[in-house]
This record gives C-alpha cells, sequence and structure tokens, in this order.
C-alpha cells in the first residue's frame, strides 16, 4: 500500500465512526427530551387548553387571596397552576415552584403579598422581588423568604408596584398587600412565557441570607403552606391542584 491508499483506508472507518458516533449522540438526546416532555404531557396540554380559552377553563383556576383550610398562606394571585413544585421541564431539572397563570394580558392580573413579612428588591431585578419571614410559621425557629417573578413585559418594563423600587431593602408589607401584576418577562424579548407568576418558597442561609432560588434542594415544598397538594409527584397528572371543598 502506498501512502494514498493508507490514508483513505483510514478515512473511511473514521468518517462513518463519527457519523455513528453522532447518530448515537441525537437519539440518545432525543431520547432524554422526549423522556422530559412525557413526564410533563398531561399538564402541558392543560396549560396549553386554559391559555388558549381561559373562559372556558375557568374551573381551573384558584382565587386570590384565598385560604385552604387553616393553612398559613393567602394564594398570591389568581389563575391556574399549571405547574408544580417538583415538576421536570428537562432532565436533571425540578420546578422550584409553582406557576399560576393569569389567562390574561400581562399587567392586569394583580399579585399579593400571601404573608406578612419584609420584602427586598434587589438593584436590576426588573420582576422579581422576595418576602423575607422572619418566623416560618410551619416550623418557628427558622427563616423563610417568598420568591415571586415574571412581573415584567418581554422587554423588561415591570409591573411591580412603585411602592417597591429597584434597591428596595426589607420594606414591611402586610398580607395582602398590592405587590404587583403578572407578566411575561423571560429574560429574552423575543421569546417571552404566557403570563404567569412564578413563586416559589427559599430557604434561608442561616445567617440571614436566601439561598440560590435555582435549585430545588434550595426551596420548600409549598403544599403545607397553602393547604392543598402542590407536589408534582404526588399529585396525579391530569388532576388540577386546587383546594378541594
Ligand atoms: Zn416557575
Amino acid at each position: 500500500m502506498d501512502e494514498k491508499t493508507l490514508n483513505k483506508s483510514h478515512k473511511f472507518p473514521r468518517r462513518a465512526r463519527l457519523v455513528l458516533f453522532l447518530a448515537v449522540g441525537a437519539i440518545g438526546l432525543t431520547g432524554f427530551y422526549l423522556l422530559g416532555r412525557t413526564y410533563l404531557g398531561g399538564r402541558n396540554t392543560m396549560v396549553i387548553n386554559y391559555l388558549r380559552n381561559p373562559a372556558q377553563y375557568s374551573d381551573y383556576e384558584v382565587q386570590a387571596l384565598t385560604r385552604c383550610a387553616n393553612a398559613p398562606f393567602l394564594l398570591p394571585s389568581k389563575g391556574f397552576i399549571g405547574y408544580l413544585w417538583n415538576d421536570s421541564f428537562k432532565p436533571f431539572n425540578r420546578h422550584q415552584g409553582i406557576d399560576i397563570f393569569a389567562g390574561t394580558d400581562a399587567g392586569k392580573t394583580p399579585v399579593y403579598a400571601p404573608y406578612d413579612g419584609f420584602l427586598t428588591r434587589e438593584e436590576g431585578w426588573r420582576s422579581s422581588i422576595i418576602i423575607r419571614i422572619p418566623q416560618d410559621p410551619l416550623n418557628p425557629s427558622q427563616q423563610i423568604w417568598l420568591y415571586m417573578t415574571h412581573m415584567a413585559d418581554p422587554e423588561g418594563n415591570s409591573f411591580i408596584d412603585s411602592a417597591f423600587p429597584p434597591g428596595t431593602y426589607d420594606k414591611p408589607v402586610f398580607t395582602g398587600d398590592l405587590l404587583g401584576f403578572q407578566g411575561n418577562y423571560s429574560g429574552d424579548p423575543v421569546r417571552p412565557v404566557g403570563v404567569h407568576l412564578h413563586f416559589s418558597i427559599v430557604r434561608d442561609d442561616g445567617s440571614g441570607n436566601y439561598l440560590n432560588e435555582l435549585d430545588i434542594a434550595n426551596t420548600l415544598d409549598p403544599t403545607p403552606y397553602f393547604g392543598f397538594e402542590l407536589n408534582a409527584k404526588v399529585l396525579g397528572k391530569s388532576e388540577i391542584p386546587r383546594c378541594s371543598p
């Protein structure tokens, strides 16, 4: 074999191996993606149906400022709780809070304080606030934080009440105070999210600071705080999360 032939004889199998490698990789990734989607299948359909025609699915909705049984928190906003704590949107990623979909345009559906606390809106926060609750009503020895986000339009124009401008730190708020309105801000003006409020209960680091909300391990299951099932791994995939009479 001369050098030319030798190179040729290696070239083809190497390319074939590459193609095979890419194909297997693509199939694997598609599988992971489908797994993630399949898991959410039931609830995705309900969210899409509700957003297309909220009036037809108004029985899905919870009402703002209502309390279930003797739960400590009032519901912060009106709408369909389409995604739950512990839902998976993609593999290795779990939802740290609940998403309440208004079924209205952005900037129309009010968001209220679910409990007494102290509100912070960091500099640069367009759509988010966090409320410090010094004594967790279910575990008074610990401090917890209530994080709420998506309160802006796709360009980042805020729907947060003017009482809480960026740079607000530890301002007292009381149960039922108006905080702002639901929006569809995602950080990407080209791909806004559906109008909703993301709400999560964030753990404290033990020194008076909130932990990173993006990790579900730093959040608490909101179920006992609202008095009805909000854990995606417990509620049936086609069940509507709401207070049962
Ligand atoms: Zn969310």
